[in-house]
Order: structure tokens, then C-alpha cells, then sequence
């Protein structure tokens, strides 16, 4: 009987306590909507999700206020960032190992609508890393599997699926549609062919990688900041690239980059923070370091962004990247780049090296 009455009184304590933490929430939100209002009347009597009726005037209905009530508590988020990142489009291209966290804390932070491109299915020797598919999923496309993962973290926002290999045929058609773009994928080819699609587009693009015990972030093409040609104006020599199908991964490790990528894809669509442009980030799983790199501006001699470019939508179209990178675009690797050329390239080619 005496139990029952302390477990009692501890419930009735818990349920004082959620009031409280309620009622401060209510205080802080309609504090930040007070000092919104009185900095820009106007512009925040009009913020709304595409996809989602709203019910007041910065644009978050009560389920949202509640959903995201984390994000708002944030001082330098707050309800703007929040009103920022609902109005946003976000598509990542590859559902693997980079894809998975990127597209499921991308889902979960409320992205207005959230795209993915994937051509493969779902394999059992991927899923080490590949977390967004479960086991049921196998052997169908990862589209699929991805998107109902995401739907069933987040079910208010939009979703949409590419089920198809990225292609210059179909690049510029699907990067348009959306404000930010996720790099995911794995081969040399691709890169190449997505960072001139975001020059083209005048899109941001988020880049990541990862290898063995290693991986690697930095954006790309932000606030004129360089395009992966600047930095890469050859590819490097097919034999120096290694891949995981060959070398292996650590599942982590992709899981860790990915979330770095959702990170800047989130300050880009927030307009919170400073995305990680013209600084690379380098991170070594086993001596649990990470290193930013300072690393070369924009080119004046680039191809594709330099000055004296002219690089068009047509040019893009007819350009052929399997034979410049001497890889096959439809080859699905695991993952590229880490490679020892890339390492070379950055620590000796750039005199502005720093660390930070
Ligand atoms: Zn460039």
C-alpha cells in the first residue's frame, strides 16, 4: 500500500514537473514570436510550409510549435531558423551509408521537402552502414525504403523519390527543383558531374566521404566560395582511388560524416552558423581527431565557375564524365575519394594550410 502511494506521489511530482517545463515553453515561444514580430512585422506574417497548412503567423502550427519545440528553445535558432528550414528543399543523392543519417536527421528537423535520388536496392552486406533500411527492405529499391523510413520519422513533410541513377540527361531537371544539394554518393564521375550541376544551377552543395577509418566534409560552390573543379581540375588516376567494396568501412564512420552533412545542409537552409566553405573537414575514427584545413578560394582558371568560363547547360549535357574520370558512372561503388592523391594534393599544393 505504501508503495503504491509513493509511486503515486512520484507520478503526480513528474506531472508538475512537464507543467512547469510546458509553461516555460509557452513563455519562451511567445517571447521569441514578441521579438519576431517587432523586427520584421511584415515578412514574418507570411513564413509557411509548402506542404503543410499553418496556423499562425510565423508559419508553425501548434503541432510543429510542439514537434520542434527544441529547435525554438535554441536562441539562435529559434522560431526563424525553424520558419527557415520548414520553407527549404533538400535532396541528397545516394541512399547508402552517407545518405542514410544524412536523410534521417534531415527528415527529422522538419526540411519543407526532402529529396532522394538512388538508383540500387537494398543489399545485406551494406547494411552495416546503411542504416536507413531494415531487413524487410531487401532486395528493393532504397528510394523506397529510404523515403518510408523518413515518412515514419516525420510524417509532415514532403518526401519526394527519384528511382533512378543521376545522369547528365536528368541532372539538371531533378537539381532544380530543389535549394540545396547533398553529395552522398560514392564514384568520381558523379562528383564531378554534381558539382558542375551545381555551378550550372547556382546551387550549394554539401560534399562528404569516407573510407576505410576515415572521412572527409566541406561545401562547395557557397557564397563564392570553389566548385569541386578548383580544387580537382584533373581527376586523380583510377589506380589511386580506393573503394570500400575493395578496402572496406567501417559502418560508423560514413554514419558520422553523414550527420555532419545534414548539419551544414541544415545551417545553409537555416541561415544559422557558418557553413564549412573553403575549409575541409578531415576526421580519422581511430585516433579520434578531427582537423579543419583551410583550403584554396575559388579558381580564376576554372573550368566551370573561373572567370573566363562559359560553361552552359548544354555544355553539362553533352559532357562526357565517364570518359574524363576514366570510370564507369553506372558502377556502384561503395564509396570514393579518401584517397592518397586527394591527401597530396591538399597538404602540398595549398600554401594556406592551417589548422584550426
Ligand atoms: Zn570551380
Amino acid at each position: 500500500m505504501e508503495s503504491k502511494g509513493s509511486e503515486a506521489a512520484r507520478i503526480l511530482s513528474e506531472i508538475e514537473t512537464l507543467k512547469a517545463t510546458r509553461s516555460d515553453l509557452d513563455n519562451r515561444i511567445s517571447a521569441l514570436e514578441a521579438q519576431l514580430r517587432h523586427l520584421n512585422p511584415e515578412e514574418n506574417s507570411v513564413v509557411s510550409c509548402p506542404s503543410i497548412s499553418t496556423g499562425f503567423g510565423h508559419g508553425l502550427s501548434p503541432d510543429m510549435i510542439y514537434r520542434y519545440s527544441r529547435h525554438l528553445l535554441l536562441p539562435s535558432f529559434g522560431v526563424q531558423g525553424q520558419s527557415n528550414l520548414l520553407k527549404s528543399s533538400i535532396l541528397v543523392v545516394g541512399a547508402g551509408g552517407l545518405g542514410s543519417p544524412a536523410l534521417l536527421y534531415l527528415a527529422a528537423c522538419g526540411v519543407g521537402q526532402l529529396g532522394v535520388v538512388d538508383h540500387d536496392v537494398v543489399e545485406l552486406n551494406n547494411m552495416h552502414r546503411q542504416v536507413i533500411h531494415t531487413e524487410a527492405y531487401i532486395g528493393q529499391p532504397k528510394v523506397k525504403s529510404a523515403a518510408a523510413s523518413c515518412r515514419s520519422i516525420n510524417s509532415t513533410i514532403q518526401i519526394v523519390e527519384h528511382q533512378e541513377a543521376l545522369r547528365t540527361s536528368n541532372a539538371l531537371e531533378i537539381l532544380s527543383q530543389y535549394d540545396i544539394i547533398v553529395d552522398a554518393t560514392d564514384n568520381a564521375p558523379s562528383r564531378y558531374m554534381i558539382s558542375d550541376c551545381c555551378v550550372v544551377l547556382g546551387k550549394p552543395l554539401v560534399s562528404g566521404a569516407a573510407l576505410g577509418f576515415e572521412g572527409q566534409l566541406t561545401v562547395y560552390n557557397h557564397n563564392r566560395g570553389p566548385c569541386y573543379r578548383c580544387l580537382f581540375p584533373t581527376p586523380p588516376p583510377t589506380t589511386a582511388c580506393q573503394r570500400c567494396a575493395d578496402s572496406g568501412v567501417l559502418g560508423v564512420v560514413p554514419g558520422i560524416v553523414g550527420c555532419l552533412q545534414a548539419l551544414e545542409a541544415i545551417k545553409i537552409a537555416s541561415a544559422v552558423g557558418e557553413p564549412l566553405s573553403e575549409r575541409m573537414l578531415l576526421f580519422d575514427a581511430l585516433s579520434a581527431r578531427i582537423r579543419i584545413v583551410k583550403i584554396r578560394g575559388r579558381s580564376l582558371q576554372c573550368e566551370v565557375c573561373g572567370e573566363n568560363s562559359a560553361f552552359t547547360r548544354q555544355q553539362f549535357k553533352d559532357f562526357d564524365y565517364e570518359k574524363f574520370t576514366q570510370s564507369p558512372l553506372s558502377e556502384v561503388l561503395l564509396f570514393f575519394l579518401l584517397c592518397i592523391y586527394l591527401f597530396i594534393y591538399l597538404f602540398i599544393s595549398f600554401s594556406n594550410f592551417k589548422l584550426s
